[in-house]
């Protein structure tokens, strides 16, 4: 598992991956972001290429988490 930092706004560790499609339709192409469950608080979207592999995504969205802090 990856190690998520506990968010800056509220202290809390629940914390949850989105994926967002972009707008490149039919490419598989979408964004990837962490969210606070208890206050909302996002983290950066990542852009996530075609054909990446699950893990890849969680790492990318954490890495953007945890560094924005
Ligand atoms: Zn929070």
């Amino acid at each position: 598992m990856i190690d998520l930092k506990p968010c800056p706004f509220c202290g809390s560790a629940i914390l949850k991956i989105y994926k967002t499609r972009t707008a490149s339709r039919g490419t598989g192409a979408h964004s990837v972001y962490i969210k606070c469950q208890k206050c909302h608080a996002r983290g950066p979207k990542v852009a996530i290429g075609i054909g990446d592999d699950p893990e890849k995504e969680l790492t990318a969205a954490a890495g953007a988490w945890n560094n924005r802090i």
